[in-house]
């Protein structure tokens, strides 16, 4: 394979192995070793605030300053016996990563030394000097002030010499700034919503918690041939690139054993994010060449949101050691698959119930159908809100694309629940529950098997499939901080269980005079009728056919799901009125928190376009037309040279190839030139409008759409330019080499 037109990073690997670090221990000794979790607090600290803290954590109780002050005089000991110096408050603003700010724990001790300290008046909160985080204008730049509040529900952690101390982010006048302070709203709403509907069949719950496995996919590609693209040096992802002789159609990489090279970055990567607590499970080869998938087990979805961010800066950082880049955008080379980040979601009580897993007896079936039930109550209802909240600039190339779910929200629950589903639509109520002379109570619930759970048929194609005991949400993108999906899911099942709970109790009270007497329990009656309503009433969502295909889109629109495909658009879901209906009622966010986030979303999408259109301008003409033009003077001077030494017949049969791609070359040059001012013009209009949504609209409708053309064009150049010239590393080098 021809490399030598650029320097492969990788080469050098090869002939030095890297020094990796792995500790002596096996991973269950060093795994959460950088980690201040409840072993080292019942170590760093007393009894009482151990179990103070104990009791914030798992029961929300309130921390007051003495317990605060002794927590973060243990943490400051563990951290600094770990080699830490300094600590940040460590959050994650509305763009897509995380912010810290590093402060030393150094003090004045007013005797002209320095004492080193940390107390829990730093440990709470914080002021970043964040003006220039995305607020969407709720902090106007002169009040510019948010705070940082510790989260104690995700434990701190050291990186380096910095005690990290995860937070969430609020403006003075209570406004959250990013992901994590409403997705703690929403786990809140969720938990208690699902805890009362939990009660109809055990009133021993007293929490419910979300979990979250999220499986990262990501591309690596050489460091140095990396380097070599400005697109995607500076938008993440290829903007031109002819396809690659050979591509994924062998399928040869899937499953396939992983690259040396790969096999230690990744085995580094693991150790790293072992010691800090994220239990990484899986690893393997994806589809495409060059990308690889992680999975940890999952957790309660505040840490899993939290470990995804704290893994996606350890890969970028772990990659660069290896020689790579790692790509995480989610369609980084057009025609070969892109990258997503599947949320595996289910709820599950204090007393070990995953509440989405099918149980042994009928009662606990009901319960089952339940959770099911009303999880797709809230994802119809909020199906367009559910696509915006996984939407974003990037994640758009992916979605719709002939590999990834359609930008339509449609949920696939398998042969064996659907059945459970119609039965308890269609059986006759009574049959349903009936009365068994000598054990009471009976329940005609099927029971589906157990064997069912490792053998769930997968539709691939579904955007949210029920998996055995949980539900996966595919339409994540890799790149996404997945608190925004959970916001929105957590949010919308929590609205559907209240929903659910209110009916059911105005139907106990309805029937319950019935009942007197009977032996009956009306509690369960009411439960199957709110239940058959349901069932009837979120029929649209749930699909289980080909969701690649051309017909859901027209059976999806009949069935009144959002079929909009434009990213601008979908992000206005977020301000209908049952998002924000939804949202206030349940605490998660205002009509104010959710404009101004609207106003981030779509100036973040203007941007993203507006640098790709830059750079594609650039590319075009300070690379490719050059080249292009150089090779063609060559041609030229050969021309020239043939035409002077033949015969004039002759030279023109000789001629006739070179002449042929000279012509091509001015054609395709010249329409690349009038491609990029166009684009030129277009940004021109489209920059002078005021409104962020209609901005983002313009880039959407005007420019982004012109991309395609000079894209044509500059691969066909690829083509046909002497490979030796070419100013960028192909496609056949960035996915081929590792
Ligand atoms: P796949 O076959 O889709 O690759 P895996 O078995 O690798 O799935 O699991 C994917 C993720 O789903 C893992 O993070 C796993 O821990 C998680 N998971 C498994 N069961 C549940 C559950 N009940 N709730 C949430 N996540 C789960
Ligand atoms: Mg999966």
């Amino acid at each position: 394979m021809e490399t030598l037109r650029f320097q492969v990073v990788g080469e050098a690997f090869k002939k030095k192995p890297l020094d990796v670090h792995t500790p002596s221990d096996r991973p269950a000794k060093y795994f959460g070793r950088k980690v201040f979790n409840r072993e080292k607090m019942y170590k760093y600290l007393q009894k009482d605030v151990y179990e103070k803290m104990i009791d914030v954590m798992d029961n929300g109780a309130r921390l007051d300053r003495k317990v605060a002050d002794a927590v973060a005089a243990g943490m400051k000991q563990w951290a600094t016996e770990m080699g830490a110096t300094h600590y940040t408050h460590w959050f994650q603003p509305l763009t897509e990563g995380t912010a810290e700010k590093h402060d030393s724990f150094i003090e004045h001790d007013g005797k002209g030394g320095m004492v080193e300290e940390f107390t829990g008046k730093l440990l709470v909160q914080q002021e970043p000097d964040a003006s220039s985080f995305p607020s969407g204008g709720i902090r106007s730049t002169f009040e510019a002030r948010g705070y940082s509040a510790w989260d104690p529900t995700s434990p701190v952690f050291v990186i380096d010499d910095t005690l990290c101390i995860p937070t969430v982010f609020i403006s003075y006048s209570g406004e959250a700034l990013d992901y994590k302070a409403p997705l703690l709203r929403a786990l809140h709403a969720v938990n208690v919503a699902a805890t009362e509907v939990c009660h109809y069949f055990d009133p021993s719950v007293k929490k419910v918690t979300s979990n979250l496995g999220w499986e990262q996919e990501y591309f690596l590609v050489d460091e140095g041939l990396y380097a070599a693209r400005p697109d995607l040096l500076l938008t993440g992802r290829t903007l031109m690139g002819h396809d690659s002789a050979k591509n994924q159609q062998m399928d040869d990489h899937y499953f396939g054993s992983i690259p040396e090279r790969v096999a230690a970055f990744m085995r580094e990567l693991e150790i790293e994010a072992l010691e800090l607590g994220i239990p990484c499970k899986t690893r393997h080869n994806e589809v495409a060449p060059n990308q690889f998938e992680l999975a940890p087990i999952f957790e309660d979805t505040n840490l899993a949101v939290d470990h995804n961010m704290l893994l996606m800066s350890l890969m970028k950082r772990i990659a660069r050691k290896h020689g790579f880049r790692v790509l995480l955008h989610e369609k980084p080379f057009a025609g070969i698959n892109g990258s997503g980040k599947h949320n595996n979601w289910s709820l599950s009580t204090d007393n070990g119930v995953l509440l989405h897993a099918p149980g042994k007896t009928p009662e606990q079936n009901l319960r089952f159908a339940t959770f099911i039930v009303e999880t797709l109550m809230g994802v119809y209802r909020h199906n367009g809100l559910l696509k915006a909240s996984i939407m974003s600039a990037t994640n758009a190339h992916r979605l719709g694309a002939n590999e990834a779910p359609p930008a339509i929200i449609s949920s696939f629950l398998g042969k064996q629940v659907s059945e459970l589903l119609d039965h308890i639509e269609k059986a006759d109520r009574d049959n349903i529950l009936s009365m068994d002379g000598k054990q009471g109570m009976k329940m005609d619930i099927p029971e589906i098997p157990e064997l069912f759970i490792d053998n769930t048929d997968r539709n691939r194609t579904s955007p949210f499939a029920f998996t055995g005991n949980r539900f996966e949400f595919r339409a994540v993108g890799s790149e996404a901080n997945c608190a925004s999906a959970m916001i929105t899911l957590n949010s919308a099942v929590a609205e559907a269980l209240v929903n659910f709970k209110k009916r059911v109790d105005a139907r106990i009270a309805e029937i319950e005079n019935d009942f007197e007497g009977s032996g009956h329990n009306p509690i369960m009656h009411a439960v199957i009728d709110v239940l058959r309503e349901d069932i009837k009433t979120c029929k649209p969502i749930r699909f289980d056919g080909n969701g690649y295909s051309d017909e859901w889109v027209v059976e999806a629109e009949k069935r009144g799901l959002d079929v909009e495909k434009s990213c601008p658009e979908i992000f206005k879901s977020y301000l209908a009125p049952e998002s924000i209906q939804m949202f206030e009622s349940l605490g998660v966010m205002t009509r104010k928190e959710l404009e101004a986030r609207n106003e981030v979303k779509w100036e973040t999408y203007t941007k993203k376009v507006q640098i790709e259109a830059r750079v594609l301008g650039d590319i075009s003409m300070n690379h490719i037309i050059p080249v292009a033009t150089r090779y063609q003077t060559a041609l030229l001077k050969n021309v020239d040279s043939v035409s002077k030494l033949f015969p004039a017949d002759k030279a023109e049969k000789l001629n006739a190839r070179n002449l042929k791609i000279i012509e091509e070359i001015a054609m395709r040059t010249s329409t690349i030139e009038a491609g990029v001012e166009e684009l030129v013009n277009a940004r021109k209009v489209a920059n002078k409008i005021e409104s962020e949504y209609e901005k983002a609209v313009a880039y959407h409708d005007t420019i982004a759409p012109k991309f395609d053309a000079i894209r044509y064009e500059i691969d066909k150049l690829e083509l046909i330019v002497d490979d030796s010239l070419w100013p960028l590393p192909k496609y056949r080098e960035l996915l081929f080499i590792r």
